[in-house]
């Protein structure tokens, strides 16, 4: 029997409400204190916790609890352990203890750490998150208890991307609330960054899928002629959604909606085959596992229906990839959103600081906020005139561009522009006001209403990164307002001025423009804004003196957890390019060569017959064809051979820097030369011997 909306919403979380109603009161109450990080979980409260979970759990089915964590490889990680305990005459009984609850051990080895276990200790831990809640997973399993954690090493390093963003929390927080301070809101205690991650994806038949290895080794499709259609008709964006997807939508949206994730709006993607699903925004913590079990639950739910779901940023070359749109706002324990500028922004003097605050933090740090959304399917994207350039500028819109301009002029903005009413001209349509401010697509950071929305995160990776980098930068430059604005004798003239001065010097990152065109990558430079091409180029970024004094000043990351994540980095781009290579010369050794060859076999067969039937025959098709196949062959096993060289010089360099920038700028092109006369054969051989789906039939035939 369906169930309705509201009672499935949230039955597989262990949520505030369930907390309430299952736990003693003086339990519940100190449970709260901590999760507002007003006081110290103990033993005690973690016992009696554990106990209701358990109780809770067995209850829905469950045999196994994991601690669910989220190390350095960018994906989650669980360990499962039962709750069974021996017990007296050979019988068990179900146990889960506060220890367990707070602590687990899984083997730190087997996760990337950069060097952080190797100067310090093999051990690692996994600590219970208790503000992100508890949660139920049934696979072919069963049922498992997962508990949000943190993983660090046994020296407290983190060995995760989730103990940061909570550092990165509490450090914005902390700031924030001393400028609110200054504007009499003595009442806010906390201030919670709130994020809403839209998550585009493609969807592809699974029989089809498992015939193409570049797919299941990769992600992306490595070969590939265009289809003759692609998305030139605009015909697929926000169109009626296929009964097979539709079907694929309701399920995963089911799924979600029981995990307490608030699964919004759906709608097919500029590509076809592409979609997007956006939830409603939350605290970023929870945002962030939220944005991770999304995209577990849609890989799992797209096989029941014979699809597989493909995250990777870049599925299909010529054709849009896909991108996370990482909504960020700032909001007060009293419900108020920081970012939202009122009616009359040039009188929001609040607002604006906040504003100014955010711009400066972009400008300083845009080569952080370019590495946090940098992977290397993300390379595929950026700067190449479909996602945001590599460039980072702040998007404003007309009517706040109008007040700042004002600001940086006179110091003083008089006026803001309002927006009118939408006419359509048609009596029986209604007439609405319009948002003050239109869209702008191509900005890589662009103020939207009540919030930024930072569009270059790539669809796989963690939103957890590009977060923790936007709390910190923020939280730097308020702790510099706040520091100067707490000794100020005329409050109202030094707010005016930091706002003016802070304006000035960082207008140069305001950009309302189309981002896209060449004229802003030229505009850029003269401007002085960083334009980092490549994920390799920027890592390094992350070990400048200016990111560590970011990170150590406000404990996010120590040094060494910087040089760690430096080290992953290029690690897991030569992992990856190199998996990318192989996976192409394997595919030209064991499947388009002899395809190819197959095909010249036949065409030599019908020469000869032809020839023997019918010798005056002049200028055979047969033998054209041959030459031009043969020659692009000849193209293809020298490619070959080439990057196959060059893989193996790539292996033979020790330093990691060295040889991630090899594989980007030695073994990459190499790819490109092999697969260009590959697509080349697609379209001259005959399409029955071809031995992997082509793009037209990935698309168009789902
Ligand atoms: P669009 O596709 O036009 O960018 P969507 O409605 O698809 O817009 O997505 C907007 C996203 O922004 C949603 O996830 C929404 O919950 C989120 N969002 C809205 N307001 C805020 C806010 N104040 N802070 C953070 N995220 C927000
Ligand atoms: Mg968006």
């Amino acid at each position: 029997m369906a169930m309705k909306l509201t009672e499935i919403f949230g039955i597989d979380v262990f949520n505030e409400s369930l907390m309430r109603e299952r736990l003693p009161k003086d339990t519940f109450k100190a449970l709260k204190r901590v999760m507002e990080n007003r006081g110290e979980m103990t033993l005690e409260v973690a016992n009696v916790v554990a106990n209701a979970m358990k109780d809770w759990a067995i209850e829905r089915g469950a045999t196994h609890y994991t601690h669910w964590f989220q190390p350095l490889t960018g994906i989650t990680a669980e360990k499962h352990d039962s709750f069974i305990e021996p017990a007296a005459d050979g019988k068990v009984i179900m146990e889960f203890s506060g220890k367990e609850l707070i602590k687990g051990e899984p083997d730190a080895s087997s996760f990337p750490s950069g060097g952080l276990r190797a100067t310090f200790e093999a051990r690692g831990y996994t600590a219970w998150d208790c503000t992100s809640p508890a949660f139920l997973r049934e696979d072919a399993a069963g049922v498992t208890l997962c508990i949000p954690t943190a993983f660090c090493s046994y020296t407290g390093e983190a060995l995760d991307k989730k103990t940061p963003l909570l550092r990165s929390m509490a450090s914005l927080s902390k700031q924030a609330v001393r400028i609110l301070r200054l504007f009499g809101h003595g009442d806010v205690k906390r201030v919670e960054c709130s994020v809403g991650a839209e998550q585009e994806y493609f969807l592809v038949d699974r029989e089809k899928f498992i015939k193409r290895q570049d797919l299941i080794f990769t992600g992306r499709t490595l070969f590939g002629a265009p289809a003759p259609k692609g998305e030139e008709l605009e015909d697929h964006y926000f169109g009626s959604i296929r009964e097979r997807v539709a079907a694929f939508m309701k399920d995963l949206n089911e799924e979600l909606w029981k995990l307490g994730i608030h699964a919004k709006t759906q709608h097919n993607e500029v590509a076809p085959t592409q979609h997007e699903l956006a939830p409603i925004y939350g605290s970023v913590n929870i945002s962030t596992d939220h944005n991770q079990l999304s995209m577990d639950t849609m890989k799992k739910v797209a096989r029941r229906h014979g699809l597989e779901c493909l995250l990777h940023e870049k599925p299909y070359a010529g054709l849009s990839g896909s991108g996370k749109h990482n909504n960020w706002s700032m909001v007060t324990d009293t419900g108020k959103n920081l970012l939202d500028p009122g009616k009359t922004p040039n009188e929001n003097i609040q607002f604006l600081l906040f504003l100014s605050a955010i711009i400066k933090a972009v400008d300083d740090h845009a080569d952080l906020l370019r590495l946090s959304a940098s992977n290397p399917g993300n390379d595929h994207r950026l700067g190449t005139n479909e996602a945001p350039p590599a460039i980072i500028s702040v998007f404003l819109g007309e009517q706040l561009e109008d007040v700042v301009a004002q600001l940086i002029e006179t110091g003083e903005a008089k006026t803001a522009k309002q927006s009118g009413r939408l006419e359509t001209g048609v009596k029986t349509l209604p007439t609405f006001s319009k948002d003050a401010t239109d869209r702008n697509r191509t900005s890589p950071f662009a103020f939207t209403g009540n919030k930024f929305e930072f569009r270059m995160v790539g669809a796989s990776m963690s939103i957890a990164e590009p977060n923790t980098f936007l709390n910190a930068m923020v939280a730097e430059t308020l702790k510099e307002f706040a520091d100067e604005l707490e000794q100020a004798e005329d409050f109202d003239k030094a707010i005016h001025d930091l706002i003016k001065k802070t304006l000035t010097e960082h207008q140069r990152v305001i950009f309302n423009g189309n981002a896209y065109s060449k004229e802003w990558e030229e505009e850029a430079e003269r401007r002085g804004l960083p334009n980092i091409r490549t994920f390799v180029e920027a890592i390094e970024v992350l070990v400048n003196p200016k990111s560590i004094k970011l990170f150590e000043e406000q404990g996010i990351y120590s040094a060494a957890e910087l040089y760690s994540r430096v080290e992953i980095n290029y690690e897991n781009y030569s992992k990856v390019i190199n998996i990318e290579a192989r996976t192409m010369i394997d595919m030209v050794m064991r499947q388009y060569i002899p395809a190819v060859a197959e095909y010249m076999k036949a065409l030599a067969d019908s020469l000869n017959s032809v020839k023997a039937a019918c010798p005056a025959a002049e200028v055979m098709t047969q033998e054209v064809l041959l030459r031009e196949i043969s020659a692009k062959l000849t193209e293809v096993r020298r490619a070959l051979a080439s990057l196959r060289d060059t893989v193996e010089e790539a292996k033979k360099i020790e330093n990691a820097s060295e040889r991630a920038k090899f594989f980007r700028f030695s073994v990459c092109p190499k790819m490109d030369a092999l697969r260009k006369p590959v697509d080349c054969l697609e379209t001259m051989v005959d399409g029955r011997l071809w031995p992997v789906p082509t793009y037209g039939e990935l698309m168009f035939e789902e």
